[in-house]
């Protein structure tokens, strides 16, 4: 890694945004002529927001794509003009707010009203999206009210009160490219498309797939297709390793050894003293835990140090973990650098920790917590083609 400015660490998440541009380019490839969104919700999985809305710009994307308004306000007040849309909403989020700031909402069905009555008040035409729900059961307007839906949103337009630019509807086993219930989803979002534009509607964008939509079905690519996991360069697959997919992680999340100590055999370790070591051994202690988003029952992960994977024993706790060399000859390594996951063959991936803890690798990256400071390499684009891409700053 290309780091030279920031080996004075304790603990980090080092995101590359080189990285972040090379997916970014890598899906306009996959997806073209359809355009990228890259989705930045959750302060972008972990990776920081606003540094990879900017990256995936550079880098092609022509939207960015976040749950709630706040978090689309947040990226206009950095200067951020290009098209967002966001998804989520409850009736005391701030429509006028978002109307004023020309962001796209993401309509299911109550929100009309409120829109409505929000453009009113800031008197400005909202840009609204309506979301069909073709078969994932949670956000989105059955297919049953999706007439009912268009009908209101088309009187609502005529009054001037809003424009009806997208509709778009979220896939649910696009992960199990086998599962037949995309061929139904694909359908019912055709059908739901048919209705709106056979009411008049000039629709922008319409958009289905997401991560392993675009992978696995170019059918779902429609004019856009919503990119979250696959920006920060993993695998949506249970089968598939990011570079399979092209795709490089942009998380290296990594520490430096806080202890380290010979013990003798059956020496307990952590709370609970669910694990003994097998002879005399060294203990290394990880300064990160499950303040840092550590799962607390990720024992049975590895990192690697120098090169080499060890394995985490005992119960994570809050501050902290321990890695069993399994070898009473190790040399002190207190201020080595611990890798818990990254990218490339020789380190863990977020993938191997999701399947230690139970969960996935998206869950592994977007719970690291705000406690573990984010370095960014890679934040100036190279423009002279023989400056190395990567100092950071
Ligand atoms: C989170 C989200 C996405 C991104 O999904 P990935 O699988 O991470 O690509 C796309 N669309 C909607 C509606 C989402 O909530």
């Amino acid at each position: 890694m290309n780091s030279a400015a920031s080996e004075s660490f304790d603990r980090q998440a080092v995101i590359d945004l080189e990285a972040i541009r090379d997916n970014i380019r890598q899906f306009l490839q996959v997806a073209e002529p359809a355009r990228v969104m890259a989705v930045v919700k959750a302060d972008g999985y972990g990776h920081g927001a606003l540094p990879v809305a900017r990256a995936a710009l550079e880098a092609g994307a022509s939207w960015l794509g976040v749950a709630h308004i706040t978090e689309a306000l947040a990226l206009r007040a950095a200067g951020i003009e290009a098209p967002v849309l966001a998804w989520l909403h409850t009736p005391d989020s701030d429509f006028a707010a978002a109307i004023t700031a020309s962001i796209d909402i993401g309509i299911s069905g109550w929100e009309l009203e409120h829109v409505a009555a929000a453009a009113k008040e800031v008197q400005r035409p909202a840009r609204v999206q309506l979301k069909i729900d073709t078969g994932l059961g949670r956000n989105g307007c059955p297919p049953d009210r999706w007439e009912e839906l268009i009908g209101q949103a088309s009187a609502f337009q005529e009054e001037g009160l809003l424009r009806v630019v997208g509709v778009f509807s979220h896939l649910a086993v696009a992960d199990e490219p086998h599962r037949p219930e995309t061929d139904e989803q694909i359908d019912r979002f055709r059908e739901a498309v048919a209705v709106a534009e056979d009411a008049g509607m000039d629709l922008e964008v319409r958009h289905l797939a997401n991560t392993p939509g675009t992978l696995s079905r170019p059918d779902a690519h429609f004019d856009m297709v919503r990119v979250g996991l696959g920006t920060y360069g993993l695998s949506p697959f249970e089968n598939e390793r990011p570079e399979d997919l092209k795709l490089r992680p942009a998380m290296t999340l990594r520490a430096k050894v806080a202890n380290c100590k010979r013990v003798p055999e059956g020496q307990g370790v952590s709370y609970g003293l669910r694990y003994r070591t097998e002879g005399p051994s060294t203990l290394v202690l990880v300064p990160m835990g499950y303040g840092d988003g550590i799962p607390r029952n990720a024992s049975g992960a590895q990192v690697a140090i120098g090169g080499k994977r060890y394995d985490v024993v005992g119960r994570v706790a809050m501050d902290q973990f321990v890695v069993d060399l399994r070898t009473a000859e190790a040399p002190d390594l207190v201020g080595e650098e611990v890798i818990l996951f990254g990218a490339g063959e020789d380190v863990p991936g977020a993938a191997d920790w999701a399947a230690a803890s139970g969960t996935i690798n998206y869950e592994i990256v977007t719970r690291i917590s705000p406690r573990v400071p984010r370095v960014y390499l890679g934040q100036t684009p190279v423009d002279d083609g023989g400056a190395p891409a990567g100092s950071a700053e």
